[in-house]
């Protein structure tokens, strides 16, 4: 059974409230940093102590960069729409993912036609085109291919990225791009969410077809420039 899914406006809301809880979370984050330091440079700290200061310090700077990653991500647009050679940036993209794609077993193949151009900011297509990839590699444990097309189709650019991965069932399908929706130990559930928004508010269209235990296939259609 193959499930199809097209996705819509709601995430652009959510991503941008979630951007300001992010934000918001920052400033209470360097309170506790401060008085943490303060903790650590006390005299006559036992090792526990001692050790218990330094987990906590490593642990709230893991909780900052995640934030940052996110507002990075999340960061309400520029309003940039520069020209820009998708070609060439999917192709960087693919290359700068292929040592990351190895160390998993797995192999990325492109088909890119050349001088494919699109209007927007070329930071956010790039994390799209990270997230779909680096989602298609971890969804094949064992190994396998993601194979990349992308070609003019009408007035858009259709960017293909066609995994042989777990793939997911429809109830799976429905809740891609959810906030914090993962099926992964350490995934952060964000990563879909951020890139349907991305793609919305460029006016372009994603489309995700999955069959379980066959893959998953991600289309994307920019408008050309
Ligand atoms: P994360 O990768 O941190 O879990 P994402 O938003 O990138 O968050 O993805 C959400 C979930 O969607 C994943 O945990 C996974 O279950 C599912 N998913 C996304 N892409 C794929 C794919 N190519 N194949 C199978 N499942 C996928
Ligand atoms: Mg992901």
């Amino acid at each position: 059974l193959m499930h199809e899914l097209h996705k819509a406006e709601k995430f652009s809301a959510i991503s941008q409230l979630a951007a300001s809880v992010a934000h918001e979370i920052r400033n209470p984050m360097t309170t506790i940093r401060g008085f943490m330091q303060v903790l650590q440079g006390e005299r006559n700290l036992n090792d526990n102590q001692n050790l218990f200061i330094t987990i906590s310090l490593q642990e709230l700077d893991r909780t900052q960069t995640i934030i940052d990653n996110f507002l990075s991500l999340a960061k309400p647009t520029t309003g940039t729409m520069a020209k820009i050679d998708l070609s060439e940036l999917l192709k960087e993209t693919i290359d700068f993912m292929r040592s990351y794609s190895h160390l998993a077993n797995t192999e990325l193949v492109e088909a890119i036609d050349k001088k494919l151009c699109i209007k927007g900011d070329a930071h956010e297509v790039r994390q799209v085109f990270i997230n779909i990839l680096k989602n298609g590699i971890e969804a094949m444990p064992s190994g396998g291919s993601i194979y990349i097309i992308a070609k003019v189709d009408r007035d858009n650019v259709r960017i293909k990225f066609r995994d042989e991965g777990v793939g997911m069932n429809k109830e799976q399908l429905d809740r891609l791009g959810h906030p914090y929706y993962s099926t992964k130990e350490k995934g952060t559930g964000l990563g879909m969410m951020i890139s349907f928004d991305i793609i919305q508010r460029m006016r372009g269209r994603i489309n995700v077809e999955s069959q379980e235990g066959k893959g998953t296939t991600f289309t994307i259609l920019l408008p050309c420039e």
